[in-house]
């Protein structure tokens, strides 16, 4: 806005007074670092904003980052907001100048840095004043700005530039058919940070219809974004005072109006997304302060300001955001390439990281468990198999040892069927030479021969069946068929050695799951036992008995009882040890292999003396499950 010449002059009279005034009050200047001397490691920011802004916030993090970690000795920051943006004229220099001055006279100040067009503008209005001959760093300071202020040599930095071309393209990726562009910001005299875009849009005019929402209350602005064509997008660029005069920080502006919105905002601020807008070519405060802060450092080190030259630096990169492309069904493959997209809901392993790397090391560890424990459970397996093995083994071995005890009694009870198949086979031959020969007494013969060698084979059968090697295969067997077979097999050692066999089994089936011949061993050697014990008893007084009585339903008991020399009571546990033996050819496995038969098929086994001498084992087995 222009203003009469002569207005312009009081301005300026008014202004020189101010600052006289201003100066004589405080009796002194602030001290001004001399030439030559290292400069005072002391820095000022002046920034053009408020404290809130959150581009200063960005900007303020990487500048004391930025010099902490480059910097060998500390520097001392102070910082001072200007807010330009809401308050502007000669009389808020004044303000602002009387303020500083007073605040910083007694501060040596080596350097200052002026953060943002408006800052800068002011730091050359007043320099003279309050920081004479201080040398200044500039940072976020646009092309068009830097170029009208005609700066002083000591005064260097880095510009931006912010083409308005660049906000066009990126609506042109968010709307293809992009035909309109809906334009909200303040005032452009009232946005310092980009000028340039007034004097662009002109050039874009032939091809795109603009729909001005500058200056606009704040209910208008949502009123109007709600109900643009389908071919628009919306530039937001920055509004810090509407139309109803309320403030606002960009960024705040920009959610007041965003949810209403029908169409994606295209913005140039980073400090802007993750506020509604849709993306863009941003500016980023990060690598401005970052080189601001280098700039700063090498002053700091003796480098002379002047000799610094302006650079300009592009400090623009493409940001999205990720809930506003869906918002707007905008596949990402359209975005300008390197773009950079932020607030994607984090995958199933990014959200659930820890309890993923828990999870996979707890299966993990229970795959290695679960194999440590197959292997654990197979060498068992192994090991049992192999015990069982030896086991067997030495359950065959002493069915064979029993059995050869008894061989020499069959052998000889064998002679008995044989001879009388013999003599009856001679009394046949003799017989069969008569004329005619007496058919009736021959057959009488044949059948003697067949019951003597049926009886002969049985014996040997039993043999057999004691010598044959065997698996533990439980099967429904007759426990009194078991004793019988021992009976049978027992019976020509009895005699032998003048025992008596005493036979009280039940006259019915006792059915149990066992293998008949390792319950034939179990009594086989209980009987032996007995036998043994009884050999130096009077002949006629040995008496070997064998019973079976039920115990209630499920259970049936056998007893073994002789009229031996008993056992001492306190051995009564211990002649089932391994080992164990009172006999000179003894090797004491007897018992232990007849417990472990017997606990084999579920049962139990014990030994007793009976009052009226010798002794009685007696062991149960369950009965089989009725069929
Ligand atoms: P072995 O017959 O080789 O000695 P056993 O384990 O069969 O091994 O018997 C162990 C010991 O138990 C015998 O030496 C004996 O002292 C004692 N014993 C077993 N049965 C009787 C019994 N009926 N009467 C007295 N002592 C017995």
């Amino acid at each position: 806005m222009s203003q009469p010449p002569i207005l312009s002059c009081v301005r300026a009279a008014v202004n020189f007074v101010w600052r006289l005034i201003a100066l004589l009050a405080l009796g002194l200047a602030p001290t001004v670092a001399v030439a030559d001397e290292p400069l005072p490691r002391s820095v000022l920011i002046l920034d053009q904003s408020d404290a809130d802004s959150a581009w200063y916030d960005a900007f303020s993090d990487a500048f004391r980052s930025t010099l902490n970690a480059e910097s060998g000795t500390r520097i001392s920051v102070y910082s001072e907001h200007l807010d330009l943006s809401r308050f502007a004229g000669p009389r808020y220099d004044q303000v602002l100048l009387n303020y500083l001055g007073a605040k910083f006279s007694d501060k040596s100040i080596g350097l200052l840095v002026a953060q943002g067009s408006s800052a800068l503008d002011f730091v050359m209005r007043s320099r003279a004043d309050l920081w004479a001959g201080v040398p200044v760093v500039f940072a976020g300071v646009d092309e068009e700005t830097a170029a009208r202020l005609s700066l002083p040599a000591d005064v260097t930095g880095t510009i931006y530039r912010l083409p308005f071309a660049k906000a066009i393209a990126a609506a042109q990726a968010l709307v293809p058919n992009l035909k309109r562009i809906a334009i909200v910001g303040d005032a452009w005299e009232r946005q310092a940070v980009r000028p340039n875009y007034q004097k662009e849009i002109p050039a874009f005019a032939a091809r795109f219809e603009f729909i001005d929402l500058f200056g606009l209350p704040m209910t208008e602005i949502r009123k109007r974004v709600s109900a643009l064509p389908d071919d628009t997008a919306i530039i937001y660029t920055s509004v810090t005072l509407d139309g109803a005069g309320t403030t606002y920080f960009a960024h705040e502006a920009l959610a007041a109006f965003a949810d209403a919105a029908n169409r994606p905002i295209v913005v140039d601020a980073e400090t802007n997304i993750g506020h509604g807008a849709t993306g863009g070519f941003v500016a980023t405060p990060m690598p401005i302060a970052e080189a601001a802060a280098r700039l700063v450092l090498r002053i700091l080190a003796g480098e002379d300001a002047s000799r610094i030259p302006v650079t300009k630096g592009d400090f623009t990169r493409p940001v999205f955001d990720w809930q506003q492309l869906q918002r707007f069904a905008i596949s990402e493959s359209r975005l300008p390439p390197g773009s950079e997209v932020r607030f994607r809901p984090p995958g199933l392993w990014d959200q659930y990281r820890y309890q993923d790397i828990v999870a996979v090391a707890a299966v993990l560890l229970q795959a290695v468990m679960i194999t440590w424990l197959l292997v654990e459970h197979r060498r068992r397996r192994d090991a049992e198999m192999e015990s069982r093995h030896h086991l067997m083994e030495m359950v065959h071995l002493n069915r064979t040892a029993t059995a050869g005890a008894l061989s020499a009694s069959i052998a000889h009870e064998l002679n008995q069927p044989l001879g009388a198949i013999l003599s009856s086979a001679e009394a046949a031959e003799v017989l069969i030479t008569a004329n005619p020969p007496d058919l009736a007494l021959l057959k009488e013969i044949l059948v003697d021969i067949r019951l003597a060698d049926q009886r002969a084979g049985e014996i040997i059968r039993h043999l057999r069946g004691l010598l044959k090697r065997r698996e533990i295969e439980p099967q429904n067997v007759d426990l009194n068929e078991a004793i019988g077979t021992v009976l049978d097999l027992l019976q020509p050692e009895a005699a032998r050695r003048g025992v008596a066999l005493a036979d009280g089994r039940q006259q019915r089936p006792v059915i149990v799951r066992a293998d008949l011949v390792h319950l034939q061993q179990v009594i086989l050697n209980l009987a032996m036992n007995g036998i043994d014990a009884m050999v130096n008893c009077v002949p006629g007084n040995r008496r070997l008995a064998f019973q079976t009585a039920l115990n209630g339903r499920r259970e049936v008991e056998v007893s073994v009882s002789d009229t031996g020399s008993g056992i001492p009571p306190e051995k009564l546990k211990g002649v089932f040890e391994p080992f164990f033996t009172t006999k000179q050819q003894g090797i004491g496995l007897g018992l232990s292999i007849v417990r472990t038969i017997v606990e084999t098929y579920g049962g139990r086994i014990w030994a007793e003396n009976r009052l009226e001498g010798g002794a009685v084992f007696r062991f149960t087995l369950p009965l089989a499950p009725a069929p």
